[in-house]
Order: structure tokens, then C-alpha cells, then sequence
């Protein structure tokens, strides 16, 4: 389970439809409560240096920088956030292929376009299982909002 505040969320999904037809992508800061929830506390939005269409790229300075300002607090990078623009937000193969660290939540934006224009429609949080060779969705929740629907995928189907 993976808690975001609902401005959190706003921003993400804001940076993705910016980003437009392009991908968006930032780092989410946060803890790890007892339990093993994860509640990401804010969102530190990147540049994308993907230099093909489909791939992105964090700032590598952003990890630096993150980490840095984090050093001695509680506070980490818990995960990473990018948008899948006319896709599901569900982790690609080329996600799959580049993934690494299975402490990571990989949370994906779904972006439809809409006009020229993007629109979020959708958002999901998945983690790296199976020693890094899949991925699994886990519950996304807001403080003040429902769970999304976790969709299981046969094997097979995580494209
Ligand atoms: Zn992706």
C-alpha cells in the first residue's frame, strides 16, 4: 500500500499532462510506516533526459540533490513517478527492462490525448517482485479518496 496525499496526485497527473505527448518523471519522497506501507510525504518533479520516445530519464542531479537535502531525516526516495502518454498505467517492457531496486514504487500516469491536449485518466503504483523480473501493482490510496481498483494480469499480459 502506497498513501499519496491527494495533492500529490494533482501534481503528478499536472506534470504529466504538461509533459504531453511527451513523458513526465520525478522521484517521490517519503517513508516507510510499520508495516511496510510506504507514504510518500512530497514529489520532486525531473527533467525527462530520456532521448527516445517511450524511455525517460530522472536528473541523475536530482538524486544527488534529494538525497542530499534528506541526509540524517527519515525522509527517502521511496519511489519514481512517469507517464505513459496514450497507454495504459501499466509498467512497460521497456519499464521492466530498465527497473531496478524493488524498494522502489514505480507509480505510472496513464495520459489520453484529448485534441492535442493530455488528460490523466488513470494512475497506478506497482513495485518490482519476483527478484526484478516482474512487476506487481500495489493498492495506491489518498487520504481522503477510495483505493483504485488493483487489476490483476494474467501472466503473460504485462506489456
Ligand atoms: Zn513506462
Amino acid at each position: 500500500m502506497i498513501f499519496l496525499a491527494r495533492a500529490h496526485l494533482r501534481e503528478i497527473a499536472d506534470a504529466a499532462e504538461a509533459a504531453y505527448p511527451g513523458e513526465c518523471c520525478g522521484l517521490l519522497i517519503g517513508r516507510s510506516r510499520p508495516g511496510g506501507e510506504i507514504e510518500v510525504t512530497h514529489v520532486a518533479k525531473s527533467r525527462n533526459l530520456g532521448k527516445e520516445r517511450g524511455r525517460f530519464e530522472i536528473d541523475p542531479q536530482l538524486w544527488v540533490d534529494v538525497t542530499r537535502a534528506h541526509r540524517g531525516g527519515t525522509a527517502r526516495v521511496v519511489g519514481l513517478y512517469h507517464s505513459h502518454p496514450d497507454a495504459p498505467a501499466q509498467p512497460s517492457a521497456i519499464d521492466l527492462e530498465a527497473a531496478w531496486g524493488e524498494e522502489l514504487v514505480w507509480l505510472i500516469v496513464s495520459v489520453d490525448g484529448d485534441e492535442g491536449r493530455g488528460q490523466a485518466v488513470h494512475c497506478s503504483a506497482h513495485i518490482l517482485d519476483h527478484g526484478g523480473r516482474q512487476f506487481r501493482e500495489i493498492p495506491l490510496r489518498t487520504n481522503d479518496w477510495q483505493p483504485y481498483p488493483v487489476r490483476i494480469l494474467p501472466e503473460g499480459n504485462r506489456t
